[in-house]
């Protein structure tokens, strides 16, 4: 049960897939879910609900103000709506 790094490293990567994600728009503690094939992340907030983010946009926009990312989460909603996307993906255009 303890002392067994074999065991304590398995359980510390299960922990990592299941990670606590911190909201990029409003870094509360949000969860990160799977998307599947794209270059980004899932992140499934309480206040911002399920968005995706590209890779590239969490590079750029790391320190980028609250009232910025809503507005691209805006752009991204309204998109994702015309193209009947299940979730809005936030890319460096919605910036
Ligand atoms: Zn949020």
């Amino acid at each position: 049960m303890r002392g067994r790094d074999s065991k304590s490293g398995r359980l510390l990567m299960r922990e990592t897939m299941t990670e606590k994600f911190i909201c990029p728009i409003c870094k509360s503690e949000a969860e990160l879910i799977n998307v599947g094939l794209f270059d980004g992340i899932g992140v499934r907030c309480k206040t911002h609900g399920e968005f995706e983010v590209a890779d590239s946009v969490l590079a750029v926009h790391k320190d980028t103000e609250a009232a910025r990312w809503e507005a691209a989460l805006n752009s991204a909603k309204d998109k994702a709506k015309a193209a009947q996307q299940t979730w809005p993906r936030i890319t460096t255009y919605d910036f």
